[in-house]
């Protein structure tokens, strides 16, 4: 009797630890990791045409390469011009990479990884906005390269959106794979600092096909998925012209954007690794990977709904 008390309690902790990594699509260490290097003060706060962001740059494409994206025409790196109030960059730059899935169709995923630089003296690290992004970028590219997707998965980081949405406008100007092949953006901009464990998925508002599936998507212990911020009678707590997917959806190509609530760190100073949440991100970015996993699966007609809007 003993034995088989000792068996059933040994296979149900089997079965709970097996739970557990099912559900694990990622490794926080390597994300926050990602993310620190990102915010460092060496990379003085990623502004378009400076030493900082092409440091990213550099650090991105060894990431892309290590978890084993392939390339568009032999590289990840896609320049082009942009001009903002004065300041002209040559040469800004979007990283993107893909991994093959079992239809041409393709998800685009993007999170810009510059941010607003040095003022004043002071570094505006850009922690959550966006290495969070671009930390949650990689964590998707990492578990999709093991877990196989449905769908082409192109993962984009891009350069100029502090300067007016400019790399996902170059990225889309000059995409790599046709528009109409697009099905949905998801757009990941500042994804770990929230304090009621709240992450927002906004868009559904214009596409609702999108509505149910972000409903299925179950919360993890330090986060869950609220949906909003995409009514045009909410004025500034819009968001649908707020980031790069308003490049996307500006073309009538389906968006969802995933993003935290502003807070006192929003383009300030002190927005740093210290300051981002350590239990919350993870969680965050977990989320976004169920998401995609979830399109992968149930596969909904995205193009066909359309959009209600248009712009
Ligand atoms: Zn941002």
């Amino acid at each position: 009797m003993k034995r088989h008390l000792t068996f059933v309690f040994l296979l149900i902790c089997t079965l709970q630890l097996s739970a557990l990594a099912q559900k694990r699509v990622l490794d926080p260490q390597v994300l926050l990791r990602d993310v620190q290097i990102l915010s460092a003060d060496s990379m003085a706060g990623r502004l378009s045409g400076t030493e900082g962001n092409r440091m990213a740059q550099e650090y991105i494409e060894k990431r892309f390469s290590e978890i084993g994206l392939q390339t568009y025409n032999n590289s990840y790196r896609h320049t082009f011009r942009l001009e903002s109030r004065g300041l002209v960059v040559e040469e800004a730059v979007n990283l993107t990479g893909f991994i093959p899935g079992k239809t041409d169709k393709a998800l685009v995923l993007t999170a810009h990884y510059d941010h607003v630089g040095e003022r004043k003296g002071e570094i505006y690290n850009g922690a959550d906005d966006n290495a969070s992004g671009v930390g949650a970028l990689l964590a998707a590219a990492a578990y999709f390269k093991k877990n196989k997707p449905y769908y082409t998965l192109v993962f984009a980081a891009l350069d100029g959106e502090e300067l007016g949405l400019q790399g996902a406008n170059a990225f889309l100007e000059n995409s790599p794979i046709a528009l109409d092949l697009i099905q949905l953006n998801v757009n990941m901009d500042m994804l770990s600092l929230n304090d009621k464990g709240e992450l927002y998925a906004s868009g559904s508002y214009h596409y609702p096909a999108l509505l149910p599936l972000l409903q299925q998507v179950k919360p993890r212990p330090q986060a869950r998925v609220l949906t909003g911020h995409d009514r045009p009678e909410q004025g500034k707590n819009d968001w649908t012209r707020q980031s790069d997917h308003y490049q996307f959806h500006k073309r009538q190509i389906p968006f969802i954007y995933f993003g935290v609530e502003d807070h006192p760190h929003y383009h300030k100073p002190t927005d740093v690794y210290e300051n981002i949440n350590p239990t919350f991100y993870p969680d965050a970015a977990a989320l976004v990977i169920d998401f995609v996993q979830l399109l992968n699966k149930k596969r909904p007609s995205l193009r066909a709904t359309g959009s209600t809007t248009g712009s």
